[in-house]
């Protein structure tokens, strides 16, 4: 393998266009925006496999935070990754509940520490209003956040000083396929990229690049948006990632927070292209208020509404499409815990042909069959 496409360069494409790089392969990435500010830049962007409802999932998300640590140790400075720990607590009416989420992590291999409010209050966060000084509260101490656009631009610096990269701005129109093989990709200014193979790191965009080749998602793609406000604050009011019951809370850097809230998405209509109202705004505003009172003397720096896409059954698909030679696909939810580790395993993949044994149910292949 001499040159590789990669179309899309958020945290995915950023990841497997540096790990390419390292591997001595030249690599074309092209972006029809700036590196790193479509999902990646609204994303939460916690390192958590706390959600992960399935053994299999969680092993993926455990490993993709792991290989965070690993990724980051390649780098004298890693300012992006933030190892902060979380924390978390529920509330009554959560099915399952909450502690039984945390008894399944826990089987599973999970670390995870009970405490209650008063102790949090004490040792860590003095700044959290919890319901009740008695409220079980746990905390995950090998998860963290991390700042996408910072990990994106220090990936693809580092690549570019390999002289393995070089970066395009422009859409992808069209892959040319030439006896069955991906030969050159086809921007929107005219230019045409010869490459040997291609990677559709595209997000959002994935499914659409995916068709150019004739090679359609057949199989369910979901959406899910999210309500995402920066806020400015005086000070630093939280160190932890907060994931609490009725709002999650993290810094987003010096003076800076960001806030969202599973209860007020369930509140957002389907689909991505509509503006939050005040009142939707102002719902998760009083949330993150009950959940750090330091809060209120905030102001709203940015609001939006993060659209994440990704393939139905919650498994990535990452790797080869036999059906076109040269293709490669790595397309995931949960894309900032899992994107190093996507980038480290596709990499080998695409060089040696060998494939990790945890992509056994994330096969390209998967999202062809029509049932
Ligand atoms: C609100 C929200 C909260 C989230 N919270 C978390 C979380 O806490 N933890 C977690 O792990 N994940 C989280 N996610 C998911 C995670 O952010 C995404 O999985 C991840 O950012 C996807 O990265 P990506 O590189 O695939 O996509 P993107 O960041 O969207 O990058 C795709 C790039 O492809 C480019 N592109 C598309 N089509 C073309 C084309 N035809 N030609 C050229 N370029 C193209 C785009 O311009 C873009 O830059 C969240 C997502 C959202 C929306």
């Amino acid at each position: 393998m001499k040159t590789a496409g990669v179309v899309g360069a958020g945290v995915i494409g950023a990841c497997v266009a540096f790990c390419l790089a390292q591997r001595g392969v030249h690599v074309q990435c092209v972006d029809r925006g700036r590196p790193g500010e479509l999902t990646t830049e609204v994303s939460f962007a916690r390192l958590s496999a706390f959600q992960q409802p399935t053994c299999a999932r969680f092993e993926l998300s455990h490993t993709g935070m792991l290989e965070h640590l690993r990724f980051a140790r390649q780098f004298e400075e890693a300012p992006w990754w933030h190892p902060t720990g979380s924390l978390a607590w529920g509330e009554a009416s959560e099915s399952p509940s909450f502690a039984e989420v945390v008894h399944r992590l826990g089987v599973w291999g999970y670390r995870a520490i009970w405490c209650d409010a008063v102790q949090v209050n004490r040792e860590w966060e003095s700044g959290i209003a919890f319901p009740d000084p008695k409220t079980p509260v746990v905390l995950f101490p090998d998860e963290g956040w991390i700042d996408g656009p910072r990990l994106v631009s220090a990936l693809l610096e580092a690549a570019q000083k390999t002289g393995f990269l070089t970066l395009w701005r422009g859409a992808v129109e069209d892959i040319e396929v030439r006896a069955d093989r991906v030969v050159a990709l086809r921007l929107d200014s005219g230019a045409r990229v010869e490459v040997d193979a291609v990677v559709n790191a595209a997000g959002p965009g994935a499914p659409a690049v995916a068709a150019m080749l004739g090679a359609p998602m057949l199989a369910g793609i979901a959406t899910r948006s999210s309500l995402v406000l920066d806020l400015r604050t005086d000070g630093d009011p939280v160190e932890h990632v907060l994931r609490g019951a009725k709002a999650h809370v993290r810094s987003a850097g010096t003076g800076r927070v960001r806030v969202r809230s599973e209860q007020v998405d369930a509140r957002l209509p389907a689909g991505s292209g509509f503006e939050p109202g005040d009142e939707i705004t102002k719902d998760l505003l009083e949330r993150a208020y009950r959940t750090v009172p330091a809060l209120e003397s905030s102001t709203v720096e940015r609001s939006r509404l993060g659209t994440a896409v990704f393939p139905a059954d919650g498994f990535p698909s990452v790797g080869a499409l036999p059906a076109v030679p040269g293709y490669f696909e790595a397309f995931a939810n949960s894309g900032i815990t899992l994107a190093p580790f996507i980038g480290r395993t596709l990499a080998t993949q695409i060089v040696t042909g060998e494939v990790h044994p945890l992509w056994a149910r994330s096969s390209p292949d998967r999202l062809r069959a029509t049932s």
